[in-house]
């Protein structure tokens, strides 16, 4: 057993300098099997009963779920090792199914810490060191955790030896190991659809749009054009460089006329705009391109922005565009608005508001007026269902001021999400102990190093030890590494529980004063739930306003009030379009006008238009009018020559909601 030589043994046979008793001792000499399991805390042990809680930890990535290798082999190899020694009792066990080991989201995990603070756990069993992660960092992470927490962490193919240096000597070679075989894997299969694309065949996923691959399941897989995708690629292109249409207005044209998408699903926004921006249209295919997907993955980078396994590479493809119609089409996308796609955590309500049809409402960014909603899930079915769109500055309001009165109604302790702060610290205690002597070990190595060297024992034995010395003086560095890493994140949490503290601890909080994702955070663990009080509400005068829609539509805002001068053109515009009758009526057009604009900028309901503007019938019929002649757009010409401008409001009112909580407090009606 290589871990029985080493640093420890030149300090033992050097003399430790200070003369203290080093932390792992004298006891780690004689580390046999009897001693494993022992809890980290020497002096529990007395005060516990003789047999040992253990718990089985497992983890399956999705990837060994697939090839059918996962819990019930780990669970057969740490039920036997629990079997053999007879002071240990099987508590239970803890899994993470379908887990990523490198990230550190694992909600078994998260409960078996949660287990071994209460007490009810002494020691953990892994059945080999990668369960605790696929890297080296995860690995260590998972480790300092359970430990951190106070249990023991065993491993039944392989003897992990004695708390400190020990075991960071033990672990720090088969964690490289684990984080090498990891890496040889990805990069070996990254590497076959490397070469397959530099030599011009197609590496795997599926085929662009356009395109079909042929070939398929042989060696040297290329793309061939498509017919039927290739028709759809050139009515597109004609559709985009001719019509200049919003993406909506493509979609529905091409659901209008029948042709599906390459699932049978009808064209979305969404997904019209990903195949816009795809290869077809271009005549050549990115493998790896750095700003884009590929199949589904995300191309991963390294720090430098670099693909990580390997450079792009340009697959030449037979054209389906000529070459001028490639660049009319691309200037003619970039007029497009692309609709963009915002993280979870800037709608923390996502999921949380239903409509009447009870589906759940998404965030939803609306990229032509840059306007926040929450939209029914259910609006891109089939049969829409009609449920209206909330404005998510409005809802989330509502929701912070409900949240706000319901926390300052909790006694403090009955608060969700109040850190337990000496938790943390205790963790952030023994971490930073943990540095301390990992940082003393590595300055004792040093000074061993150069003392071996001014030693005069015959040289090839200093070599040897030298050589030995070094070994572990670079293992330890790299734990060291991990170990200040570890330490700069337990830092963050604790500062973050700092924050949240503040807040949920105020005797008025202030939900808004939290962070998106932890205000997502608090309303769940309320377990807030919005509804849409009023089942008939419909956004009555905005959805069927032709002029609103043209603003939409023409992404054209509503200028400001016309200056004097600007009334002067607009009244000689007017005249030569119209006959004189047109300006016979008690109507002040003028008024009228900043009367429209007025509503549009507000979206006050025309019932609701104040009288200064003159008689909202007739400032609406005179609005229609114009928009129907095309004389709107030319006065909008006129008015927003300055450029400035107010997107325009779509809705008068909003439906009134319905908040509740776990928590039981009712709030209806709110608006
Ligand atoms: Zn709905």
């Amino acid at each position: 057993m290589w871990r029985g030589c080493g640093l420890r043994t030149f300090l033992l046979f050097m003399g430790d300098p200070s003369g203290a008793p080093t932390p792992w001792g004298l006891a780690s000499l004689e580390g046999t099997d009897m001693q494993q399991g022992t809890a980290p805390h020497a002096e529990d042990t007395d005060r516990r009963s003789p047999a040992l809680a253990v718990a089985a930890y497992m983890r399956v990535s999705t990837a060994e779920q697939k090839r059918r290798y996962g819990v019930p082999a780990q669970a057969e190899a740490t039920r036997a090792f629990v079997k053999q020694r007879a002071t240990w009792r099987l508590e239970g066990t803890w899994e993470d199914l379908g887990e990523s080991g490198s990230t550190t989201s694992r909600p078994g995990l998260n409960e078996l810490l949660a287990e071994i603070v209460e007490g009810r756990v002494d020691v953990v069993v892994v059945s080999s060191l990668d369960r605790l992660g696929r890297t080296e960092a995860a690995i260590w992470h998972c480790l300092w955790q359970i430990e951190d927490a106070g249990a023991a962490v065993e491993c039944c193919d392989l003897d992990l030896g004695e708390p400190g240096l020990d075991k960071w000597l033990t672990i720090d070679r088969p964690a490289r190991s684990v984080e090498a075989d990891y890496s040889r894997i990805v990069t070996r299969t990254q590497s076959g659809r490397q070469l397959k694309a530099v030599d011009g065949g197609w590496p795997g996923g599926p085929a662009p749009y356009g395109y079909r691959i042929s070939g398929k399941g042989a060696f040297g897989s290329t793309l061939e054009v498509d017919p039927t995708e290739a028709a759809v690629v050139r009515l597109l292109a004609d559709l985009v460089i001719e019509g200049g249409s919003t993406l909506m207005d493509l979609a529905e044209e091409l659901n209008r006329r029948g042709i599906p998408t390459r699932s049978g699903k009808p064209w979305t926004r969404a997904n019209l705009h990903r195949r816009l921006k795809g290869a077809a249209f271009l005549g050549e295919a990115v493998f790896r391109r750095p700003d884009q997907q590929w199949g589904g993955h995300c191309t991963r980078l390294d720090d430098s922005g670099q693909p990580l396994y390997g450079e792009s590479v340009v697959i030449p493809l037979p054209a389906i565009l000529a070459a001028d119609r490639i660049h009319a089409f691309q200037r003619a996308l970039a007029e497009l608005a692309r609709p963009r796609r915002t993280p979870l955590g800037e709608y923390p309500l996502t999921g949380r508001v239903h409509g009447p049809c009870g589906r759940p409402y998404v965030g939803c960014f609306r990229s032509n007026d840059g306007v926040r909603t929450y939209r029914c899930s259910g609006w891109q079915q089939n049969v829409s269902c009609g449920c209206p769109y909330l404005r998510a500055d409005y809802v989330e309001e509502q929701v912070a001021r409900y949240v706000n009165v319901l926390l300052a109604s909790m006694p403090l302790p009955d608060r969700p999400m109040m850190p337990l702060s000496s938790e943390v610290q205790t963790r952030l205690n023994l971490h930073v102990e943990r540095v301390r002597s990992l940082e003393r070990l590595v300055a004792q190595g040093a000074e061993e190093l150069d003392g071996l060297r001014r030693q005069t024992l015959p040289s090839s034995v200093v070599a040897a030890a030298v050589r030995q010395l070094r070994a572990d003086q670079g293992a330890l560095v790299r734990v060291l590494a991990h170990a200040r890493d570890w330490l700069e994140e337990l830092d963050a949490q604790a500062g973050r529980d700092g924050r949240l503290s503040a807040v949920l601890g105020a005797t008025a909080p202030d939900s808004q004063d939290l962070s998106p994702s932890e205000q997502r955070h608090l309303i769940e663990s309320l377990g807030v739930r919005v509804d849409i009080a009023d089942r008939e509400f419909r956004y009555r005068e905005g959805t069927k306003c032709l002029t609103m829609q043209w603003h939409e539509g023409t992404a054209t805002p509503v200028p400001p009030d016309p200056t004097d001068t600007q009334w002067a053109r607009i009244d000689e515009f007017l005249r030569s379009r119209y006959r004189p009758h047109h300006f016979r009526s008690p109507l002040d057009l003028r008024a009228a006008l900043t009367g429209m604009l007025h509503r549009l900028r507000t979206g006050v309901l025309w019932r609701d238009l104040p009288e200064r503007f003159g008689d909202p019938r007739k400032v609406r019929f005179r609005q229609r009018t114009w928009l129907a002649d095309g004389v709107w757009a030319e006065i909008m010409k006129l008015l927003g020559e300055g450029g400035e401008g107010t997107p325009v409001l779509i809705h008068g009112a909003a439906p009134a909601l319905s908040i509740r909580s776990a928590y039981g407090v009712d709030r209806a009606g709110i608006s």
